[in-house]
């Protein structure tokens, strides 16, 4: 099990990522008979994002450019990035042996991402040009950065399908192996589907993030 839940950004079109979904995975095994009651699977994932800041500062571009270069979060390649998002996808089973087989019993998927972005301190205060610029700016970044969050709950609905697409027949024990092999591979997917996603946007400078 890997843990590594990582994403990072930074302003310039050179930007690298590290997407490194964590996996929680728990394997609940149960007594027959209540599991079994409950083959039908019982999922449901919900987007869980928290929004955080860091503050910049500058009374121009130049100086708001240096301020988020200096301030941005550093990120596992080193370098600094603006804005920052953090998700996690877990899954809860319970399962329970029937017949020679297992079955799944109760299925639980859960999301979780955290956004980091730049908060301008001066913004009030500075003209209205430059405010505008600002406001372009960060809008496209947290769209470029909501890009990356979506992967997260896109993630956990693969997942919700994939684990009820297991056939029966397995041990309990393969079975909990599977799910979980099952879960890895669609987080490694999707890693790289951020990795991707940096790629082609350039970090966002195709969508406009860029100040
Ligand atoms: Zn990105």
């Amino acid at each position: 099990m890997t843990a590594r839940p990582f994403r990072m950004e930074r302003d310039m079109s050179k930007n690298e990522s590290h997407p490194q979904p964590a996996p929680r995975s728990h394997a609940i095994l149960r007594g027959g008979a209540l599991a079994l009651a409950l083959i039908a699977l019982d999922a449901g994932a919900a987007q869980n994002l928290t929004i955080t800041y860091y503050d910049v500062q500058g009374g121009n571009l130049q100086e708001l450019r240096a301020s988020l270069n200096a301030r941005g979060p550093v990120g596992k390649d080193g370098a600094r990035h603006h804005g920052h998002v953090d998700w996690h996808v877990g899954w809860n089973y319970d399962y329970a042996p029937r017949g020679v087989g297992c079955r799944i019993g109760k299925l639980r998927v859960d999301v979780k991402a955290t956004m980091l972005l730049p908060r301008w301190t001066g913004v009030d205060t500075a003209p209205a040009s430059l405010q505008e610029e600002w406001e372009r700016y960060s809008q496209a970044l947290r769209v470029h950065e909501d890009g990356h969050a979506a992967h997260a709950d896109q993630a956990a609905e693969e997942i919700q399908r994939r684990f009820a697409a297991v056939g029966g027949g397995m041990r309990c024990t393969q079975l909990g192996e599977e799910l979980n092999r099952i879960g890895q591979a669609v987080l490694d997917d999707y890693a790289a589907r951020d990795k991707q996603y940096d790629e082609t946007t350039e970090h966002g400078a195709t969508q406009g993030a860029r100040l």
